[in-house]
């Protein structure tokens, strides 16, 4: 059996920065990827001879962002696209009323307004909220003192509930009252002209990493611990780093041998793992504004498909990225390709009668990914932000666990992947490894392999 110092399971962003930093500290490093790529929930179709990013495409935030210096120091290209957080005001919004009408001025500065004074609630309701209230609970407790019109509140209340569709890929009513307080965003937000996926496999080129290989069971023993894999090796390691998505760890696919302790599983079963899933849809032509971010349609014309999302700059063809998340999220993903587009593309034309086809369609279905079981963690009721960090161990010196849903600081980001991973790096090591340091040797390998 092949003994490593490390081995690191899963190649998404978590991943690949740990792999990368103990590598670079010298350590022998293998890392075990069911898939058959590198980048996990960061995943790039180039198969149209343009980027689109299935996964994550936005950097929520590029203020104080140490992985907005990361891709800066990489000299990867962004485009600024400030609406990927459920924004109401800032960046150009066409908002579209009830009835599927275009809102006036008055209306859109009526309706940035409202949110904005039921929000100021929202935060005195969070704050007051008792252990086991929910995000609807404190919602309708706000709505109920902000003296709006029952058509106003209507409004704002579908808003609040596809925000936490967006943000957390739950249903409201199953979001904790505080599972938003991480939200807050810093600065412009960037998407990646080039695929948001360069980042990872950029990180992870030069690493071991063996692709298509699925870890089935994680013993761990008075030396540190065995990994097992379906295709019946096994590998030895001083320490393991598991960084496969919380849905994973849920669905229970890997075995942990002895089970992991309560400190660990608690927080597996305590936290939610949402479903956000993603519709694109190319155009022969431009139908909406030719400087509008967003397309939104409020109250009942946006019950379901509300959002759609310019991402032209992208391909430089007319594209519109529209989401189903939370339920909505859930259901689609039995639906046949052709049904979801029909059902969208309804939605669309409602606000839009002279919407054309789409000339291409891009569908995603995280939900029922076995490698993701979801698409990303939130704060389910009962469950508290400790739970995140709680989250990444170590059990018994040797067990650690990184990714998104083990960053409490703002969970369910490639920032929190990012961040799991330098700090299970550390752990580690023992020692501080500096960010700064870490994108040098990126780009001195690069320089290195080039010339
Ligand atoms: C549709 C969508 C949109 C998103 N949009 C954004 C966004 O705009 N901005 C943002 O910041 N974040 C966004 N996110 C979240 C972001 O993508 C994730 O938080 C981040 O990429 C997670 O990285 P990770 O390393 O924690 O996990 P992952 O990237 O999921 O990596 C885990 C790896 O483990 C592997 N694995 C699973 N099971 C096994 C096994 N048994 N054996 C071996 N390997 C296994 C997986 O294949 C995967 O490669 C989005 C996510 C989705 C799904």
């Amino acid at each position: 059996m092949s003994t490593y110092d490390t081995i690191v399971i899963g190649a998404g962003m978590s991943g690949v920065t740990t792999a990368r930093m103990l590598t670079d500290d010298g350590r022998r490093v293998l890392v075990l990827e069911a898939r058959d790529r590198i980048g996990g929930r960061m995943h790039t179709d180039r198969s149209a001879g343009f980027p689109v990013d299935l996964g994550a495409s936005w950097i929520h935030g590029i203020d104080d962002s140490p992985l907005w210096d990361l891709v800066q120091a990489l000299d990867i290209p962004t485009v600024e696209c400030t609406v990927g957080s459920f924004q109401v005001g800032g960046r150009p919004i066409e908002n579209f009323t009830d009835d599927g009408a275009p809102m006036d001025d008055a209306a859109t500065a009526q309706w940035i307004s409202d949110v904005e004074q039921a929000d100021r609630l929202l935060v005195q309701e969070i704050a007051a909220s008792s252990s086991g209230d929910t995000y609807l609970d404190v919602t309708e407790r706000a709505l109920d003192r902000s003296g709006f019109t029952p058509q106003r509140i209507d409004e704002v209340r579908e808003f609040f509930r596809h925000r936490v569709e967006e943000q957390c890929g739950a249903w409201i009513g199953d979001l904790d009252a505080h599972g938003l307080d991480e939200d807050g965003i810093d600065g412009d937000e960037v998407i990646f002209p080039r695929g948001y996926d360069e980042l990872p496999r950029r990180i992870a080129a030069g690493l071991d990493v063996r692709l298509d290989t699925a870890v089935t069971r994680v013993s761990r023993t008075p030396d540190g611990a065995v990994v097992a894999t379906a295709h019946g090796e096994e590998y030895e390691a001083h320490s393991v780093v598991v960084t496969v998505p919380l849905g994973v760890l849920k669905a229970g696919t890997i075995e942990f041998v002895p089970a992991l302790p309560e400190e660990i599983a608690g927080p597996i079963d305590r936290l939610g793992m949402g479903v956000f899933n993603k519709i694109f849809l190319q155009f022969p032509g431009r139908f909406w504004g030719e400087d509008s971010y967003v397309l939104r349609a409020l109250g009942e014309a946006g019950e379901h498909w509300h959002s759609w999302y310019d991402v032209s700059a992208i391909s430089g063809i007319p594209t519109l990225l529209t989401f189903a998340a939370g339920p909505l999220g859930r259901r689609m993903q039995d639906l046949s390709d052709d049904e979801i587009v029909a059902d969208a593309l309804g939605a669309l034309r409602r606000l839009y009668p002279d919407a054309a086809e789409p000339t291409a369609q891009w569908i995603t279905r995280w939900g029922q990914n076995p490698f993701s079981v979801g698409s990303y963690s939130h704060l389910a009721v009962g469950s508290s932000h400790h739970d995140h960090d709680e989250l990444a161990g170590p059990a018994d010196g040797v067990l650690h666990f990184a990714g998104e849903a083990t960053w409490g600081e703002e969970p369910a980001t490639v920032g929190a992947a990012f961040y799991s991973g330098h700090r299970a790096a550390e752990r580690v090591l023992g020692a501080a490894v500096d960010l700064a340091a870490f994108a040098e040797r990126i780009r001195a390998r690069e320089r290195s392999t080039a010339s």
